[in-house]
């Protein structure tokens, strides 16, 4: 027997955890982090879950035997594949089991290490430490794949690219003895790299298979644009300020720091990263499939926060590269800059003094659930108290109605599970003239492929 079980991503965008078992074999798909859930109990950083009891007790991780580091049985999975490096479907492989492997993209592995260095996880729930004395420890078991290079796994499956917010991102197929599962993660057909999610959609198609899971952040709500627009966006609001242009995007979202790279080439002014995000580059940077910048080229800075001691991962950058530079240099070059900032950067416009003129632009999603709009209101004070007028140029890394559609019919599955969305009843509604069965799926019940 083929089985599914939806353990997070179920109405709500985030949080996958889709267990998967045929016959013998269990694998979970992602493993990642309820934000929405999270959020109800939780106000970080004076209340947090400190633990995986904490999150069973609140019903946000699944009530499972032998998953968890505090649970001496028996490992009761046999891996977790990853999908992509998003923290809402890997955030909660920090409470498995070491010696549970973890499949991804090598992207992905490299992203999640970069990131882990970089923030600051509780200790006994670390993924990868840096220390003095013992350097670089990765305390999970990765293996990872490329496209079409599957590795040895205790599921058979194929990998292949699609086009989302954040490189590494990829969609399975898996063979089952029931036949073929397809698992896109998240994924979008207007980005600038559409070509790889068509190249998955057609690989779906072509295994024929029995069930397909899917995405559909965007069913409601759909902005249409595109990576190029942003960019064509972005220079003029930046040609037009006569002080310092601050921008603030994910750290992940790479082809969104390519836009202001080049935005920034094209206003004759250069990109002033943060630590976070020059971290992420240099790990990256040997990566012969991603296209990025050097992180010495002669456009590009690295802003320090003023602080007295810098970090491990911190002092591996100012080390490696000595285009450094911090607020008293910005306060001097503020029209010769477009500075990465996010909320939490806001200390540092005490000591930049943005000058009249100065501009904000906000190139991430717009604050969607409450939290974010709490910091989103401090943020638009700092900025108002600066004088600093924001703009909003972003578009989204998932698919549009109309192409989630168009995957769907093109792949041609038995059966579709819909996960990943906050409407999945207008969902279904939307898809119910296809000829297959489509399944909005309950939490924690288990379905045959
Ligand atoms: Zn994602």
């Amino acid at each position: 027997m083929t089985t599914l079980t939806f353990y997070g991503g179920v109405g709500e965008i985030g949080g996958n955890k889709i267990l998967l078992t045929d016959s013998k074999t269990r694998v979970f798909l992602d493993f990642g982090m309820n934000f929405e859930k999270e959020k109800r109990y939780y106000e970080p950083p004076y209340l947090q879950p400190r633990n995986e009891d904490h999150l069973l007790g609140l019903g946000i991780l699944p009530p499972l035997k032998g998953l968890y580091k505090n649970d001496e049985t028996e490992p009761s999975i046999d891996a977790v594949l990853l999908s992509h490096p998003h923290l809402d479907h890997y955030g909660y492989l920090k409470y498995l089991k070491d010696d549970i492997p973890i499949i991804c993209g090598e992207a992905t592995k490299t992203i999640i290490i970069a990131k882990e260095l970089s923030g600051l996880s509780a200790s006994g729930y670390q993924i990868a430490n840096l220390t003095k004395s013992r350097g670089l420890e990765i305390l999970k078991e990765f293996v990872t794949f490329r496209t079409n290079r599957p590795p040895s796994s205790p599921i058979v499956f194929n990998p292949v690219h699609v086009d989302h917010s954040v490189p590494g991102a990829y969609g399975l197929i898996l063979e089952t003895s029931r036949g073929n599962v397809v698992y896109t993660g998240d994924f979008r057909l207007h980005g600038p790299y559409y070509q790889m999610t068509e190249e998955f959609i057609a690989a779906a198609k072509e295994s024929e298979p029995s069930a397909l899971i899917i995405e559909g952040t965007n069913i409601v709500n759909a902005k249409i644009s595109s990576e190029a627009e942003v960019k064509t966006k972005i220079i003029p609001v930046i040609e037009h300020t006569k002080g310092l242009a601050m921008a603030g995007f994910s750290i992940n979202d790479i082809d969104r720091l390519r836009s202001f790279y080049e935005a920034a080439h094209a206003t004759g002014r250069k990109l002033a990263i943060s630590m976070k995000q020059a971290f992420l580059l240099h790990k990256l940077e040997s990566d012969p499939h991603l296209s990025i910048f050097p992180l010495d080229d002669s456009n590009i800075s690295i802003f320090v926060k003023e602080k007295k001691k810098l970090y491990l991962w911190e002092q591996e950058i100012t080390n490696h590269y000595d285009n450094i530079i911090d607020a008293s240099d910005v306060e001097k070059m503020q029209n010769e800059l477009i500075l990465t900032t996010s909320f939490y950067d806001m200390n540092e416009l005490i000591a930049i003094k943005p000058i009249s003129g100065s501009t904000y632009i906000l190139s991430q999603s717009e604050p969607f659930n409450e939290e974010m709009e709490i910091d989103f209101e401090k943020m638009l004070n700092w900025l108002e108290r600066f004088g600093v007028p924001q703009y909003h140029i972003h578009v989204s890394g998932h698919a549009l109605p109309y192409q989630l559609k168009w995957a769907i019919e093109e792949i041609n599955p038995e059966k579709v599970f819909l996960v990943h969305t906050e409407k999945p009843e207008l969902y279904k509604r939307f898809l119910s003239d296809l000829d297959m069965a489509i399944v909005s799926p309950e939490e924690g019940k288990e379905y045959e492929v």
